[in-house]
């Protein structure tokens, strides 16, 4: 058993320093604590703070795609930015389990994340990867997007001088104009770089920039000239692999466009993309929730928080929960959002600190209105259902001016995450 005081450094000689004053006697410098014990303490009762992801929601949600997209095709979960702050090694599990054969990731090291979580599935980068993250690339089995020819050829080299095969998507650019290969030059590309024996196409993509947008005829561009680069690759004799292009609102929404893969992100977490996709049924899995840490009544034209933009109106109190902007609970909602406690909405009130906020109880007694008592240590929702209220994502993006997306990936900063 090490002494915990060696692995923070608490040498005894500090305290002459006067940096560690915790020994109150001499004979107390003997003190250590069990390492193991102290981990035994639960994230929940470090800081009351915490989300918590339901991975049946996440089970309900991907069956639900695959019961709308057929079981003629692939079903590639997008597990990107940590799978949208809701944790990317379980989500990729719990997808796969359902259903689900593919994964994508933004990044080398999400790809990296998910093996060594031990996950067998085809793993995507959605992007071009840095030339010098090949030998991980070839590593870890996980396969780029190409749509650079200096890279293809490096990377097919790199594969050959360990006798592996390169496989990749090549990505088209249809309109999106963020990455690829544009859709009427896949035919060059491929004919510049395919002379290399390890290059192995596997598939080949684009993205749509309006997939969830009221007006389509964007969209519709972007498919027929799709359709244009598949066709182009297929005439030359070039099979183009796995041919995909439908994110969460397209797959859903536009049958046409879900080929031989589709890509579910939002919607596996709950979330559509646009009203049109309101058919299948969905349930958010990720919610925020917390424990009150201070209750205290606020007299008449007292403020709260930094500024004190809020003054309290008499015959109210007020309480704190340990939430703050650092965790994704933005600044920006400040005095416009709710928080449910007891089953019932109460008002958010002054600036959203770093790592706390306050929130309102009115105390009058109006009608037969339930008189609320709040506690130190009472649970707080400030992100999902408590009793018959829900407070969404979607609520609170349209507050901030955001979507989904960026709500939940913001919660995930730094509050522990609980698997329900
Ligand atoms: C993020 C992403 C997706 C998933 O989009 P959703 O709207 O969440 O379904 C699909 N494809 C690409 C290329 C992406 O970058």
């Amino acid at each position: 058993m090490s002494d915990i005081r060696n692995t923070f450094g608490y040498a005894t000689s500090r305290k002459q320093e006067g940096i560690f004053q915790y020994t109150r006697q001499d004979e107390g410098e003997g003190v250590s604590f069990d390492p193991d014990k102290l981990a035994l303490i639960p994230e929940k009762d470090r800081r009351w703070a915490w989300t918590e992801v339901d991975l049946n929601a996440i089970r309900h949600n991907v069956a639900a795609v695959r019961r709308e997209v057929g079981s003629g095709r692939r079903l590639l979960a997008v597990v990107k930015a940590d799978a949208y702050g809701h944790g990317a090694v379980k989500v990729a599990k719990t997808a796969l389990n359902t259903g689900a054969d593919y994964l994508a990731v933004a990044t080398v090291n999400e790809g990296i994340q998910l093996r060594e979580g031990l996950v067998n599935a085809p793993i995507l980068i959605l992007a071009e990867p840095p030339a010098s993250s090949i030998p991980l690339l070839l590593a870890y089995k996980i396969m780029p997007s190409v749509y650079t020819a200096e890279f293809a050829i490096q990377y097919a080299e790199a594969a050959d001088s360990y006798g592996l095969r390169a496989p990749f998507h090549l990505a088209v650019n249809t309109g999106m104009n963020r990455i690829g290969v544009r859709y009427d030059e896949v035919l060059t590309f491929m004919r510049q770089v395919g002379f290399h024996r390890a290059l192995d196409l596997q598939g080949v993509f684009t993205h749509f920039a309006t997939a969830d947008c009221p007006e389509n005829m964007d969209f519709i561009r972007q498919c027929h000239r799709f359709q244009e680069a598949v066709d182009s690759l297929r005439a030359a004799g070039i099979d183009p692999g796995l041919v995909h292009c439908a994110n969460s609102a397209a797959s859903i929404r536009y049958p046409d466009t879900r080929f031989d893969m589709v890509r579910m992100g939002i919607v596996m977490y709950g979330y559509h993309p646009c009203p049109e996709t309101r058919k299948i049924d969905l349930r958010p899995a990720m919610s925020v929730h917390a424990r009150i840490t201070d209750v205290r009544p606020l007299p008449m034209s007292e403020g709260v928080g930094y500024g004190l933009h809020y003054r309290s109106r008499g015959s109210v109190k007020t309480f704190t929960i340990p939430v703050g902007y650092a965790d994704g609970y933005m600044r920006c909602l400040s005095g416009k959002t709710d928080v449910l406690y007891n089953g019932k909405r109460l008002r958010q009130v002054g600036n959203i600190c770093m790592d706390q906020a306050m929130v309102e109880v009115d105390m009058r007694t109006i009608g037969l209105r339930e008189k609320l008592d709040p506690q130190v240590g009472d649970e707080v929702v400030v992100m999902g259902r408590q009793g018959d209220q829900q407070i969404t994502a979607t609520e609170l993006a349209r507050i901030a001016g955001t979507i989904e997306y960026e709500v939940c990936i913001g919660f995930a900063h730094r509050m522990p995450r609980i698997y329900v």
